[in-house]
């Protein structure tokens, strides 16, 4: 794929899940907003900007690269057992998003690591714009994960880029504050993850912050043992975000990108 096509491809799918998700939680929002749009938004669509600036800059090629890399020198499990090309693309994105799930797990119990991870979970509401918080320590350590992954398994160039756009595209979904109507809500949680599933993942009761790690599939939550359908205080008395950093002024960028080197208070 050429790489002008590769970028468009991204940026357009951004653009119209956000613009989705924006206009749905606007028009039918899910939970009232306790610190709002305004105070937020400015740091996490800045942390995105970093974010894509420091992955532009120190590692251009990315994950899709790798996957090129491997593929030319015939490396990793994919290229060594050639299987039918449509059952490497849904193998590769499938284990990518085991890989994610068992990264998110980790980032949750090694403290070093919780200390860049916390920071998306600091945000006082979630909404559209909290799908794109990660500090970008978290965001390179990730890519870096991400990129052994592929080299490792093989993983097809368009798997990488299915399971990115896609990544990028559930990321937003599940966290907006919207409702899918209960009927369907209670299906689409099998297949996906859902922002009323997530939402739960961001609830300030650290047993609960500990579960639902999914980000695209629903499954591995309900295979290991770390899925919990909703949180103990209800969907809408649930307080979301951490105890530390609940200070209006910790949402402002230069506090977001510190708050990994803070100590506890
Ligand atoms: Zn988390
Ligand atoms: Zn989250």
């Amino acid at each position: 794929m050429p790489p002008n096509l590769e970028i468009a491809v991204r940026l357009g799918c951004f653009a119209a899940v956000f613009t989705a998700m924006a206009l749905w939680e606007w028009f039918a929002p899910r939970r009232r907003l306790t610190a709002g749009r305004w105070p937020r938004w400015p740091g996490n669509l800045g942390i995105l900007a970093i974010d894509i600036i420091a992955v532009r800059l120190l590692v251009p090629t990315a994950a899709v690269g790798m996957a090129l890399i491997a593929a030319a020198h015939g490396w990793g499990l994919f290229n060594l057992l050639a299987p039918p090309a449509w059952a490497a693309i849904v193998a590769g994105v499938v284990a990518l998003d085991f890989v994610i799930y068992s990264q998110h797990v980790v980032f949750h119990h090694v403290p070093v690591l919780w200390r860049l991870h916390r920071m998306h979970h600091a945000d006082l509401d979630i909404d559209v714009t909290t799908g794109v918080r990660f500090h970008p320590l978290e965001i390179l350590l990730s890519l870096a994960i991400k990129m052994a992954a592929v080299l490792a398994l093989g993983v097809p160039a368009l798997a990488v880029l299915i399971f990115e756009v896609l990544l990028n595209a559930t990321s937003m979904f599940n966290h907006s504050n919207v409702a899918l109507p209960p009927r369907l809500e209670a299906i689409a949680r099998w297949i996906v993850v859902t922002p009323q599933m997530h939402q739960v993942h961001h609830s300030i009761e650290r047993a609960e912050t500990d579960s639902n790690f999914g980000f695209n599939l629903p499954w591995w939550d309900r295979l290991f043992g770390t899925y919990r359908a909703k949180p103990t205080a209800g969907e809408q008395g649930m307080t979301i975000g951490l105890p530390i950093f609940r200070d209006v002024a910790e949402l402002a960028i230069v506090r977001l990108l510190t708050q990994p080197f803070r100590k506890e208070r």
